[in-house]
């Protein structure tokens, strides 16, 4: 049962790595606990890095068939348009973040996987131990089974039993905003633009989705136990105006915001990416698109490891430094646009601020920065 790598974790992060280390020439075993595939769609923007890095793997196109290219973000209040941000003045090949819900990226990602290798993913495989010595790794099944590798990376979440288990710490805090969100029938005019009201009562954020359907996130001052779709569209109503069927809807739930980061994102022949690795607020869309920028880095240093054996602590070392240096810089815009949804009496000034940064001289900028460049 020997492999190149064993990868705990088949979300978007665990798969996508397990198809760079497939095309670069490694056995994958891919161990993950989930028996059958998810059916939620926590994520849903894909921003234009994250498209390049896809296309090294062959599923860009792919997902764009099953997506919305939203070109363009429009903030508005009561009264109307505050400014637009557009993201076809960001640098190609991608100018515009795709809306993909995250149970399609899977599959597409699965698929793509089972084409490289049919054999690398195991499902049904809950690891509950993990080792590494100077000849190599182990993943230990809860039912006993013994998997071996030269490598193994943590790609099973922000509860990550492989980060646990190899003693990493994990340390962060929680926010006190609290959001619920839902899919709907679209019945806007929005069209493929996303639209974010800055509304006296607080944030709502829309965006589209395929198949006629559209997202609605709402922040709220506390949590709601169990959010309804009458109760999401009866918010949305209240604060926007817009009318949402909550017959239509195909999802709701309610989410709160972490900021969490591992002290070491590689320990001994152990990596840690995606989730395991770091919890940035979903508010931004970041924490899909980081892992999948951290799993591009990780198929790099474990190919080259494998190459230049003595070169491995080095490299490991250093993506570790770069993975969380990157993680703590999303984890601050995340904060700042969070920050801009919040309600506050400086609220008159945050208006001032959107305005300027949705400016024609600031808004590529922020463009750029929305969606995730340099990171
Ligand atoms: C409401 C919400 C909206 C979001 N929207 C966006 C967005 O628009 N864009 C974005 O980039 N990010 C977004 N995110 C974040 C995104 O969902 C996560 O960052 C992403 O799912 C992390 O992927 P992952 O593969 O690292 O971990 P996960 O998706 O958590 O996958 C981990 C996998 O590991 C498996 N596993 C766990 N433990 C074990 C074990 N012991 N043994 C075997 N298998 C195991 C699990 O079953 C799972 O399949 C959002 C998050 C939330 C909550």
């Amino acid at each position: 049962m020997r492999t190149d790598v064993i990868v705990v974790g088949a979300g978007p992060v665990g798969l996508d790595l397990a198809c760079r280390l497939s095309l670069g020439g490694m056995s994958v075993r891919v161990l993950e606990q989930r028996t059958e595939p998810t059916a939620h769609s926590r994520s849903i923007g894909i921003h234009p890095p994250a498209l390049e890095a896809l296309d090294e793997i062959g599923v860009t196109d792919r997902l764009i068939e099953h997506g919305v290219p939203v070109r363009e973000g429009i903030a508005m209040r009561q009264d109307g348009p505050v400014g637009r941000l557009r993201f076809d003045a960001c640098p190609g090949p991608y100018r515009f973040v795709l809306a993909v819900p995250q149970w399609r990226t899977e599959r597409v990602l699965e698929d793509r996987l089972r084409e490289l290798d049919a054999d690398a993913l195991m499902s049904g495989v809950v690891v509950s131990g993990v080792h590494s010595d100077r000849d190599g790794t182990t993943a230990v099944a809860d039912d006993g089974r013994r998997f071996t590798a030269d490598w193994l990376v943590g790609c099973d979440g922000k509860k990550s039993t492989v980060r646990q288990r190899a003693g990493i710490e994990f340390s962060g805090r929680s926010y006190p905003d609290r959001y619920v969100m839902g899919d709907f029938a679209d019945q806007t005019e929005f069209g493929p633009v996303a639209v974010i009201f800055l509304v006296k009562d607080g944030l709502v954020e829309s965006f589209p989705l395929p198949e006629g359907r559209r997202r609605w996130v709402i922040r709220l001052d506390r949590p709601v136990d169990d959010p309804d779709a009458d109760s999401v569209a009866d918010l949305v109503r209240m604060r926007t105006g817009l009318e949402v069927d909550a017959r239509t809807s195909t999802m709701v739930s309610g989410f709160g915001v972490e900021r969490y980061l591992a002290g070491v994102m590689a320990r001994g022949r152990i990596l840690l990416a995606g989730d395991s690795g770091h919890v940035v607020s979903p508010i931004g869309g970041q924490g899909m698109n980081l892992g999948w920028l951290d799993g591009r880095r990780a198929a790099e240093v474990i190919v080259r490891a494998s190459r230049d054996r003595a070169a491995w602590p080095g490299l490991f070392r250093d993506y570790s430094v770069g993975r969380r240096r990157a993680a703590a810089r999303a984890a601050r815009r995340a904060e700042f646009n969070m920050a801009l949804g919040r309600p506050s009496r400086t609220r008159p000034l945050k208006l001032v601020a959107a305005r300027l940064m949705l400016s024609r001289f600031l808004s590529p900028h922020f463009a750029r920065r929305f969606t995730m460049r340099g990171l």
